[in-house]
């Protein structure tokens, strides 16, 4: 068994190790792939040291296969091809108690608080783990994680079929926002500013503008001067969070899937003239993993376009180094049945 370790510094070490066999209610899963997400980038880039520490496995984007499976565990076999919800809750707080685990008051997210996926062999809770399917390429299940928070923002936004969305910011995750709400039957345009990814949202088929060079009463007449039904600010600065609620339609809603680390403003006029509601959404349920499998398992998110690299686990560091430049950048990690 080896593992790759953040050291600290945008550094990692491999190191051999001793797979964790599985305790009751755990398995053992034989990690395949694991995608290089944005948040394992700004762990790499030094920006979470307090909270990872200088010597964690990171990675949560991960597709494996079933190795051990701990005592009384009879839903999963040795084998299946499986992926893992990375959320560890206390099922104890108000939000455990109301049902929402999956933004527990003292949620632990595996692959930051403890140890994650860029290790040949990860051992997990057994109730994390879902099944991909046989037929599935485990590849494309590395996906898996990234989709289904693009589900759960767009349940969250109750898009509905021939509602009118905005998603501004085509990131990895905004473009899976985008495919999903296009999915359910919603008219999805694209605001983007880099050339690269406005490109590549234009092969996907959808309408693409610049807010930096289109107003936003010109992208107002794209909706017959209405609105847009949903807005989904995807890209965490100012500029996107004024448009995003410039651009709401009477009763509009504005779902916010970007992680804004310090205070944007908003203009709050604007959500009393219009009766526009503000929607936060983080990480997903167990529903949303269900709908991810689904969706890639039958083509509507098209993997092999947004994989734009694959790399072995020795050059971690060049992957790293390189993450940026492409949608998703995808490690191997070990075996790959
Ligand atoms: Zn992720
Ligand atoms: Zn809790």
């Amino acid at each position: 068994m080896r593992a790759a370790y953040y050291i600290g510094n945008k550094n990692f070490q491999i190191e051999p190790g001793n797979a964790v066999p599985p305790g009751a209610g755990e398995v053992r899963i034989d990690v395949a792939y694991c995608g290089i997400c944005g948040t394992d980038l700004h762990v790499y880039h030094g920006a979470m040291d307090r909270r990872v520490g200088d010597h964690r496995i990171i990675g949560h984007e991960m597709s494996g296969v079933v190795g051990a499976l701990g005592d009384g565990i009879t839903s999963l076999a040795v084998g299946e091809r499986v992926v893992v919800r990375p959320l560890g809750s206390c099922g104890e707080c108000p939000a455990c108690k109301a049902g929402h685990d999956h933004i527990c008051h003292k949620l632990k997210f595996l692959g930051l608080d403890s140890d994650g996926a860029m290790q040949t062999s990860w051992t997990v809770p057994a109730a994390l783990v879902h099944r991909v399917g046989p037929s599935m390429d485990l590849r494309h299940a590395a996906l898996v994680e990234p989709v289904a928070v693009a589900c759960h923002d767009v349940r969250r936004g109750r898009v509905s079929p021939g509602e009118d969305v905005l998603v501004v910011g085509f990131g990895p995750i905004g473009m899976l926002v985008a495919l999903v709400a296009r999915h359910t039957g919603a008219n999805v345009r694209v605001a983007e500013v880099n050339e690269d990814r406005s490109r590549i949202a234009a092969t996907l088929g959808f309408p693409v503008c610049n807010p930096q060079t289109t107003s936003s009463e010109a992208l107002l007449e794209t909706t017959g001067g209405k609105g847009f039904d949903v807005v989904f600010e995807v890209a965490g600065v100012q500029q996107a969070t004024d448009l995003a609620v410039a651009v709401a339609a009477a009763r509009g809603r504005v779902v916010m899937v970007a992680i804004h680390s310090k205070p944007a403003q908003i203009d709050l006029f604007r959500f009393f003239w219009r009766e526009v509601e503000l929607i936060g959404a983080r990480v997903y349920r167990p529903e949303d993993f269900d709908e991810a499998i689904h969706l890639l398992g039958d083509g509507t998110i098209p993997a092999n376009l947004i994989i734009t690299e694959t790399v072995d686990l020795d050059y971690i560091a060049d992957a790293f180094a390189g993450a940026h430049k492409g949608m998703k950048t995808i490690l191997a990690i070990g075996e790959q049945s």
